[in-house]
């Protein structure tokens, strides 16, 4: 037993823990859990929990589903419910058959991209800034889209009525260790945004997959559906997640330069170069769902076109004001909150550290308001756009080998699996819209 099982064992008894979930991810970024009793923590640090992994969405085929789980001591935390008896640690997935990592875990995919960063020298930090929609549910329990406030952009109370739900959601998170920034009431009518101050990139990922466990619980003890769905309403701001990245080295921020204009050095330059140069197959990942697509149109603070920029907000990526030059950073803006945190920070990671290693130049940032370029003048300054669907960014992603080395053989394979399905089923689909415009018209 490891000193950090040992210490998790003593606080686990100190704390009278009674059950522990056994998380982990499958490929779309669902949490998974296996519940033992307290009594089995350590026989789960010591030899791990066995489970059948034939039934988790995109793990394996039923005649090699035994699969492992080894618990993270680091990332013991009690669950702000059921009066604080039970808690959860993260697991990485080891295949029985070998011993070793299994390679559809998500966890063990951002693994192998952090592992990339330090063999270049660097450290990743990063903070994600998740947005969400509380909704009422209606008699029979189940999830609407009516906002349970009337607030706008950082109102407070009365009008603000959901804030006792944040402020629930805020303490909670608190009492699990996390390390809160910033909440505030977003643009659109019921919607939120709370931000947790940035850490490693795999214990923001951790972070992310319990946060919207976590909002969502809590939520519904107040008998409201939180959503991290990214277009939930039509014309109304959606739901982004922003993704708030830096590389450090030797313990100084390699991304900051005080003789740029920017403030960026150039690799931060090349990163950003990277991830503009992969954006079409990174938004596969970063925003994998049909619905994701609904989100990253023209006028609603969502990116749309691939540049960056020092100040406006139409821009893929964008370099947030910096107080210090630790905080030098860059924002890619077009991440979602339906995506799987493991795989889509891996997959930022390495376009980013490709753009280094190939030495990419960034394109000048652009300063006006993109969403009001016509096609000749995107075209002059080089402006390309996101896919315009999930099949779009499917096939930008089934082209781009880049992305697929950083998801690997297995995660790339099972990924495009599974969202094609998805993308399939909506295409034979026949909306409402349709119905409305067209039933009685034809
Ligand atoms: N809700 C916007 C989005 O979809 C972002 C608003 C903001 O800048 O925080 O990305
Ligand atoms: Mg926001
Ligand atoms: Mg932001």
């Amino acid at each position: 037993l490891t000193d950090e099982a040992q210490a998790v064992l003593d606080e686990i008894e100190e704390k009278g823990v009674d059950f522990l979930r056994l998380q982990f991810t499958d490929i779309l970024g669902t949490v998974k859990n296996v519940a033992v009793p307290a009594s089995q923590a350590e026989k789960a640090f010591t030899e791990g929990i066995y489970f059948d992994g034939s039934s988790i969405e995109g793990f394996v085929r039923i005649q090699e589903s035994d699969m492992r789980l080894k618990p993270d001591p680091a990332t013991f935390a009690v669950l702000p419910w059921r009066d604080g008896r039970s808690a959860r640690l993260m697991c990485d997935v080891i295949d029985t058959s070998t011993g070793e990592p299994f390679e559809g875990d998500p966890r063990y995919v951002l693994k192998q991209a952090i592992a990339r960063a330090e063999e270049m020298g660097y450290e990743v930090n990063a903070a994600p800034e998740p947005e969400f929609f509380l909704f009422e549910e209606d008699e029979e329990g189940r999830a609407t889209t009516k906002t349970a406030d009337h607030g706008g952009y950082f109102d407070v109370a009365p009008k603000d009525l959901a804030s006792d739900v944040r402020r629930d959601i805020i303490y909670g998170l608190e009492s699990m260790g996390f390390e809160m920034e910033a909440s505030h009431h977003e643009v659109a009518e019921g919607q939120h945004e709370i931000n947790f101050k940035y850490d490693d990139a795999l214990s923001t990922a951790d972070n992310v997959a319990t946060f919207r466990m976590v909002v969502r619980a809590i939520a519904a003890q107040h008998d409201l559906h939180a959503t991290f769905m990214p277009k939930p309403i039509p014309r109304i701001n959606g739901s982004g997640m922003h993704t708030h990245i830096s590389l450090f080295k030797d313990g100084e921020n390699a991304f900051h330069d005080d003789d740029d204009e920017f403030n960026l050095s150039s690799t931060a330059h090349s990163f950003l170069a990277g991830i503009l140069e992969h954006a079409e197959a990174l938004a596969a990942v970063t925003n994998p769902t049909v619905n994701s697509y609904k989100r990253l149109v023209p006028g609603y603070e969502a990116p749309v076109y691939v540049a960056w920029s020092d100040r406006n907000r139409s821009a893929l990526i964008r370099k947030p004001a910096a107080r210090v030059p630790a905080a030098s950073r860059i924002e890619a803006r077009f991440p979602d909150p339906s995506c799987n945190p493991y795989l889509a920070l891996a997959a930022l990671i390495h376009a980013g550290l490709d753009g280094i290693e190939e030495g990419l130049d960034a394109p000048d940032p652009i300063r006006e308001n993109i969403y009001e370029f016509d096609e000749a003048k995107r075209e002059e300054y080089g402006i390309t756009t996101l896919p315009s669907n999930l099949g779009e960014a499917l096939d930008a992603l089934e082209a781009d080998e880049v992305v697929q080395s950083a998801l690997g053989d297995h995660v790339t394979e099972k990924f495009i699996e599974a969202k094609t399905h998805e993308y399939d089923e909506f295409r034979v689909d026949v909306s409402q819209w349709e119905l409305d415009q067209y039933l009685e018209k034809f």
